[in-house]
């Protein structure tokens, strides 16, 4: 017999495999031995009261053996003859809209311009150790895209967009623990994820599909009257003539400036920008549990959100990595960003999270204005000034970040070392004359971070702050550092779709996909979009 139970349980049951069991007999009123598996369907932490309860959805097989796997797999059929798709990028929108492709019928040829999913790991790792930062393999471009080395959190709150549950069977057929199933806020880790993005490119190429690395786009082959696109040009020369899933991520600036002057349609929009804030996960375990003894044995780290309206903008908490580590993100020389990650145990001694504040394009109009006008003093940002100012450009946004990453850099004293300020001392205003021990591998160093950082954000995330450690006593403290600067948290544009549905698309042959495209943000969404872009170019197919 199989059967559904439902339970409201203390982590010391709800973790423990043995003692679950027994829980669950005598709530069925069965022998222990008579269960012979049990199966989370639904499994979420109520951490709101002091006594921590864990809500579990159970399935319970009793006197019976569970099917072997606990989800449907998909069968990918060989596609090696079968008419070629290009896919520009594979990160989680690439790789997924390739897999689609792959269902569908259709043969993906994926364009990576960035290294494979180990070789990559060294790459980033030469930027916490000597600074340098590849244009091309980093923390956001390589095989996995910006999701590979990163929490690999996997929900969203964007569900109406498709299949949430259907994107999480995949991960699942490609390695992904089945917990993710379940789980309320599923995530894999940063250890765990290349070995999952490999067994997808091994999917791809065993279905006759095509994966080429260091290969990086940088031209659109248009019909003569350039109403179609009917392929893409490589840096190396190479040439792909096949409809473009363009699925490039929020970081690929130099596309970006190529698809403007190219004539494609981009519009501006707004990007929440700020800083890291790092506390030690033991402080944030003792807030979030209500416990002074922090978490204890068997609850994992704890997480948090705050979101506050300041000054007409959101401030907000983004990217909650607990346990984790703050990254340098850039994707150039001359630019400092920071981002954060986390491993599958979420074991590390600190937890952090983005702290940013809302920015629309029409804040460099207005109390954008004086950082910016400030930061073209510098010679070095004179070619960013008149494109800041004109109001058409729809690379406006992208400017603003890349300022704001520059002056990061020249704080950090040109290098990866972040400019960094503990917590209470930015909201005081004062400079800290010590730092904390960081997780930011490159090294931090001291600067006055409400001083320097836009006044639009640094005020607004003061302000925030307070209002925070008003809601969670000990979260304002001097134990807590703020790394400077967040600033990739989605893409500062979005290339035109006719219609969110994609069933009319801008421009024939190409289809703006993820993240890169301002249609998705994160993980699961972009891998969403993927699938929709692979759905919405096979439907043009077929009308051919
Ligand atoms: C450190 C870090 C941690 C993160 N943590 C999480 C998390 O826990 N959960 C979550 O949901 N999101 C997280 N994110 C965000 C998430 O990774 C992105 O939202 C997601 O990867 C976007 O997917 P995408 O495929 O649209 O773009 P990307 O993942 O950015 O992939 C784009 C790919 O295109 C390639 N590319 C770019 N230009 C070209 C070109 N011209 N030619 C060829 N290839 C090109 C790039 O190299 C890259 O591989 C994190 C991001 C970072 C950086």
């Amino acid at each position: 017999m199989i059967t559904t139970l439902q339970l409201r349980v203390t982590p010391d049951i709800a973790f423990v495999a043995s003692t679950l069991r027994r829980h669950v007999a005598q709530e069925l009123s069965v022998e222990p031995h008579e269960i012979r598996a049990l199966r989370p369907k639904k499994r979420s932490i109520d951490a709101r009261q002091r006594t921590i309860f864990v809500n579990l959805t159970l399935e319970v097989y009793i006197n019976e053996n569970p099917c072997t796997t606990a989800y449907e797999r998909i069968d990918y059929p060989d596609v090696s003859k079968s008419r070629s798709v290009a896919v520009v990028g594979a990160g989680p929108a690439g790789l997924f809209a390739a897999l689609r492709l792959i269902e569908l019928g259709i043969r993906p040829i994926v364009l990576e311009r960035g290294r494979d999913v180990r070789a990559r790991k060294a790459d980033c790792a030469r930027i916490s150790r000597e600074h340098v930062v590849d244009p091309d393999s980093n923390y956001a471009f390589g095989e996995g895209g910006a999701g590979a080395y990163s929490d690999g959190k996997l929900y969203t709150r964007s569900k109406k967009r498709g299949d949430v549950d259907r994107i999480l069977r995949i991960f699942c057929q490609h390695g992904a623990s089945t917990d993710i199933l379940a789980d309320a806020h599923p995530h894999i880790g940063t250890d765990r994820l290349p070995a999952i993005i490999e067994a997808m490119r091994e999917q791809i190429k065993s279905c006759g599909g095509e994966v080429h690395f260091l290969t990086r786009v940088d031209r659109l082959l248009f019909s003569a009257d350039r109403s179609e696109v009917l392929g893409v040009g490589c840096a190396d020369g190479r040439e792909f003539h096949a409809p473009v899933i363009l699925a490039i991520g929020h970081s690929a600036r130099d596309t970006y400036r190529y698809l403007r002057a190219a004539g494609v349609d981009v519009e501006q929009k707004g990007v929440a920008m700020g800083v890291r804030l790092e506390h030690p996960s033991c402080l944030i375990d003792k807030i979030q549990y209500h416990n002074p003894m922090g978490r204890g044995k068997y609850l994992p780290a704890a997480e948090y959100a705050f979101v506050q309206q300041v000054g007409g903008r959101g401030v907000y908490s983004f990217c909650m990595c607990p346990g984790g580590y703050v990254v340098p993100a850039a994707t150039a020389d001359e630019q400092l960003v920071v981002n954060g990650m986390s491993p599958s145990s979420r074991g590390g001694k600190w937890s952090n999270s983005g702290m940013v504040v809302e920015t629309r394009p029409e804040d460099l109009d207005g109390e954008l204005k004086p950082f910016l006008d400030e930061a073209m003093n510098d010679d070095s940002f004179a070619a960013l000034h008149a494109d800041i100012d004109d109001r058409g450009n729809p690379l406006r946004m992208m400017y603003l970040q890349e300022a704001i990453e520059r002056a990061a850099w020249i704080q950090g004293g040109r290098s990866q070392c972040a400019p960094a300020q503990r917590m209470a001392d930015f909201v005081n205003g004062r400079l800290s004359a010590d730092l904390p021990r960081t997780s930011y591998a490159p090294g931090v160093i001291a600067s006055p971070l409400h001083f320097w950082i836009p006044r639009f954000i640094g005020s607004r995330l003061r302000e925030g702050f307070a209002v925070f450690g008003r809601r969670s006593r000990g979260f304002l403290t001097n134990e807590a550092v703020l790394i400077a600067a967040e600033t990739r948290t989605s893409a500062p544009l979005r290339i035109t779709r006719t219609t969110d549905t994609l069933r009319h698309i801008r421009l024939s042959g190409l289809y703006p996909c993820g993240e890169g495209a301002g249609y998705a943000g994160g993980i699961v969404s972009a891998a969403m979009d993927g699938e929709r872009c692979a759905e919405a170019v096979a439907a043009a197919l077929a009308e051919k």
